[in-house]
């Protein structure tokens, strides 16, 4: 367990950075382990200024990708913590799209398979909270989540 420093709680000296590390995002307001590349990165920057006695660099919304038989799977956000709200093109055809909101239609996450432009652009979202009809995707569930208009 670690504060979002990455400092152990509860012992002296004790830095923990990457899968190992359970640690306060500041973000989400709570303790999370992320595994993934960027992530272990993003603490490695976050012990190196803290540190050095520099001011920590800003958090970053999690991020991952993965090369799967010819296919770039990108991951922003915490699409688990939504849920589906909206959706365009298939994994197996390599245009997928899904966007994941939270109950107020804020965006939390997606996944973009083989199109950063649009990554980049779900990655952006997921950062600001922005709404899920703001990427101009077929939405999801329009009848029970009409605000999300
Ligand atoms: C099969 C697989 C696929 C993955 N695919 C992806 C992916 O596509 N995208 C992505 O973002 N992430 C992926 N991950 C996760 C990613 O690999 C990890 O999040 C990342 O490597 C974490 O970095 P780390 O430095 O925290 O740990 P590690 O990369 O595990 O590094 C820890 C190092 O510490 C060494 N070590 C352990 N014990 C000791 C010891 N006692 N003394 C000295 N050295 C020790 C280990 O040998 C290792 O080199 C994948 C993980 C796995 C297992």
């Amino acid at each position: 367990m670690c504060d979002r420093f990455c400092a152990a709680t509860g012992v002296e000296d004790v830095l923990a950075i990457g899968d190992v590390s359970r640690w306060f995002d500041v973000r989400v307001q709570r303790q999370v382990r992320v595994e993934h590349w960027t992530n272990a990165n993003e603490h490695g920057a976050i012990v190196a200024a803290d540190i050095l006695g520099l001011p920590a660099p800003a958090v970053q919304v999690p991020y991952v990708w993965s090369d799967q038989y010819g296919h770039r799977i990108q991951i922003a956000g915490r699409p688990a913590t939504g849920s589906l709200a909206a959706l365009q093109g298939t994994a197996v055809g390599g245009d997928l799209v899904a966007l994941y909101a939270g109950d107020g239609g804020g965006l939390v996450g997606g996944v973009v398979v083989d199109d950063t432009r649009t990554f980049m652009k779900v990655r952006r979202g997921s950062a600001a909270g922005a709404p899920a009809r703001s990427l101009g995707l077929p939405l999801i569930g329009t009848e029970s989540r009409s605000q999300w208009h």
